[in-house]
């Protein structure tokens, strides 16, 4: 098997990093304008030349490329090298194609464009207090009144909803229907007075999740994506998208080659802790797990260059990733040693020090085990839906 790239993509690729060397990071005039106004431009730029929204249509506001996986890998790296804006984040990149694939004409035209720009952030109003793992128990409840929805309950973990314009969330809507029947998928303005955000402040100091309280909150009868009583459906792609991205190669490589720096840098019994045989040893079982991952994400890249659905390889990787994620970020706290005890964590604590950047990164890599769907959940899905195991019973029981 040939890994490497044909001449005709490493042109391509050539191209690509022209164009980053000239537009970002920003230089003369443009360096001195906000970071959302470069971002935004930037954005704009690419997607003229057609590196990003490549599979969105124009009049939605997209470059409307043919499909080519490989090139979208390969913009995907160099952006990723170059720490460009790529196309929004998560939770907004998760609404385009669950918009694309269930909403409207109206909500397309209406939503799509400023959404890519990235003048419209979004958040996922999908957990709730007693359903995380058991999504399908949301108990928040819309209620049609005249020409609108009518929202009373309370959403939790809600990343980035103290700074998003609007909520793709999950509501009962027939509260007679069996559990999965009765939910439909709202689009919902978050600056209304029925809807009172509160953040929830991390172990890092850091308040990037929130409450959410809907209190009478309203949005147009037609905010609905996909037909009444089917949200159940339409959140699901927008789940295999989320976990589609979170298993993707790049993001794996990059940290793990830190790594190695850091055990360089290190000093343990007199000398480089890389020299430590003990380290040694952990570093290669990761890469171990780094090398297999990248193979498994080629696997996904094949599925994605054939148009097929990757299914329960992409739960595979959303799984390895992020347990590879944690043992590097675990073997760099040891690394840190007393360190990593007492540097700050907080993004409020000035510019990123290598031991900051670790220990959040600790951090973070134990949520990234539950977002998205726990790792729990993950093998659940592949036991049941990969190799056809009996389903859960708990998951049976609540049917
Ligand atoms: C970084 C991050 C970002 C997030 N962002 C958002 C967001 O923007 N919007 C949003 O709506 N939610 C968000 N969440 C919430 C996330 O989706 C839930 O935390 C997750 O689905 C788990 O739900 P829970 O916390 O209620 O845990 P529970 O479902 O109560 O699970 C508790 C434990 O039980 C295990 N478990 C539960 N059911 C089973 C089962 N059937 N089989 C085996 N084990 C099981 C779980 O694996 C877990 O270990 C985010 C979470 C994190 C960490």
């Amino acid at each position: 098997m040939d890994l490497r790239y044909s001449e005709e993509y490493e042109g391509f690729r050539a191209e690509v990093k022209a164009f980053l060397a000239d537009n970002w990071p920003p230089k003369g005039e443009e360096s001195q304008r906000s970071q959302d106004e470069q971002q935004a431009r930037f954005r704009g730029l690419a997607i003229e030349r057609g590196y990003l929204a490549r599979a969105i249509p124009r009049e939605y506001g997209g470059s409307e490329q043919p499909p080519d996986v490989l090139r979208g890998a390969i913009i995907r790296e160099e952006f990723g090298r170059a720490g460009a804006p790529q196309d929004p984040h998560p939770p907004t990149a998760q609404l385009i194609p669950t918009l694309l694939e269930h909403g409207t004409e109206a909500l397309k035209q209406r939503y799509l464009p400023p959404t890519l720009r990235g003048d419209l952030v979004w958040c996922q109003g999908y957990s709730e207090p007693g359903s995380g793992s058991d999504l399908a128990s949301v108990q928040t409840r819309a209620e049609r009144v005249g020409d609108e929805w009518v929202i009373n309950g309370q959403k939790i973990w809600t990343t980035g909803a103290h700074q998003a314009d609007m909520i793709y969330l999950l509501c009962r809507t027939e509260p007679d229907a069996g559990k999965h029947a009765g939910i439909s998928y709202l689009l919902l303005d978050m600056n209304q007075p029925g809807v009172d955000v509160r953040p929830l402040k991390q172990m890092s100091g850091d308040a990037h999740f929130n409450e959410v309280f809907f209190d009478d909150a309203r949005t147009p009868a037609d905010h609905i994506v996909g037909k009444r009583g089917e949200g159940w459906i339409v959140s699901r792609s927008t789940l295999q998208h989320e976990r589609n991205a979170a298993g993707r190669v790049a993001e794996v490589r990059g940290p793990f080659e830190e790594l190695v720096r850091l055990a360089q840098k290190s000093v343990r019994n007199g000398g480089p802790a890389i020299a430590d045989p003990n380290v040694r040893q952990r570093i290669a079982e990761i890469e171990g797990y780094v090398a297999s991952h990248e193979y498994s994400a080629y696997r996904q890249l094949t599925c994605d260059a054939r148009g097929e659905s990757p299914g329960p390889v992409a739960t595979m990787n959303k799984l390895a990733k992020t347990d590879v994620c944690l043992m590097m970020a675990k073997l760099a706290f040891d690394l840190l040693g007393d360190e990593g005890l007492s540097a700050p964590v907080s993004s409020r604590d000035g510019p990123p020090t290598d031991s900051r950047t670790w220990i959040y990164e600790y951090m973070n890599s134990i949520a990234q085990t539950i977002g998205a769907g726990t790792s729990n959940i993950q093998r659940n899905i592949i036991g049941e839906r990969g190799l056809g195991l009996p389903r859960d019973f708990a998951a049976q029981k609540n049917r």
